[in-house]
C-alpha cells in the first residue's frame, strides 16, 4: 500500500485538484447555455481519463494488485514527479480563477459568456488541458508502474486530440475575429513568447 512516500504524494495531489474543482468549478444552470457541443464521444472519451486518473492509480495505492508491473526510478525522479505535480495543481487553480463562470466540463458557450484573454489565458489557450498534461507527467514520474503510471497521459491524449479543435471551432463561431486573433498570438498547449 503506501509503501512509499511518492504514492502518498500522488494522493494528496489528488486530494488538492479535487478541492480545487469543488471550490471553483460550478456546473452551469441548463437555462444559462447558448450553445452545447458534447457529443455522446465526447461523453464516452471524458470517461477514459477517470480511470487513468483515478480508477487505475488508485487501485495502485490502496492496493497490491498491480504491484507486478512495478519499475523503479532514481529518487531525483520522484521528486520531480512532486515538483511537477505541484506545478500543474498551482496552473489548474489559476485557470479556473481566470476562467471563472466560464468553465464548463463539457463544450459549452454561456448566454454571459466572455473570452478570457488574461492570466494564465495571456500566452497559451488551453492552460487546463496543460495543466492536465503536467498532471499525467508526474504520475509517470510518482507512480513507478507499467499500468497505473502513464495511464493518465495515456487516456487524456485522445480527449483532448479531439477536443481541442472541436472547442476551439465552437470559440471561433460563437467570437469571430476576437477568437482569431487570440488565437494568433497564444500557443495552443505551451505558450507562445514570440509574435
Ligand atoms: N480549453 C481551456 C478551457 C477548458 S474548460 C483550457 O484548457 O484552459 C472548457 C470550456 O472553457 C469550453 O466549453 C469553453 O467554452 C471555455 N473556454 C475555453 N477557452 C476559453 C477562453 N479563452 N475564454 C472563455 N471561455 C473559454
Amino acid at each position: 500500500m503506501f509503501d512509499n512516500v511518492f504514492k502518498v504524494i500522488w494522493l494528496v495531489g489528488l486530494i488538492a485538484g479535487s478541492v480545487v474543482r469543488v471550490l471553483y468549478a460550478r456546473p452551469h444552470k441548463k437555462d444559462s447555455i447558448r450553445v452545447d457541443r458534447q457529443s455522446r464521444m465526447d461523453t464516452l472519451l471524458m470517461l477514459l481519463p477517470t480511470l487513468g486518473m483515478l480508477v487505475l492509480p488508485l487501485v495502485y495505492v490502496l492496493s497490491d494488485w498491480l504491484d507486478f508491473a512495478d519499475y523503479r526510478l532514481p529518487a531525483w525522479a520522484g521528486w520531480v514527479g512532486a515538483t511537477v505535480l505541484a506545478a500543474a495543481i498551482g496552473l489548474l487553480w489559476m485557470t479556473h480563477v481566470a476562467l471563472g463562470l466560464n468553465w464548463s466540463p463539457t463544450l459549452q458557450v454561456r448566454k454571459e459568456h466572455s473570452l478570457i484573454t488574461h492570466g494564465v489565458y495571456r500566452r497559451v489557450r488551453h492552460p487546463m488541458y496543460a495543466a492536465h498534461c503536467l498532471w499525467g507527467i508526474a504520475q509517470v514520474l510518482l507512480l513507478q508502474n507499467w499500468i497505473a503510471g502513464p495511464s493518465m497521459l495515456v487516456s487524456s491524449i485522445p480527449l483532448f486530440l479531439l477536443r481541442i479543435p472541436r472547442e476551439e471551432q465552437m470559440l471561433l463561431e460563437h467570437f469571430g475575429q476576437e477568437y482569431r486573433l487570440y488565437m494568433n498570438r497564444t500557443g495552443r498547449i505551451i505558450p507562445r513568447f514570440w509574435r
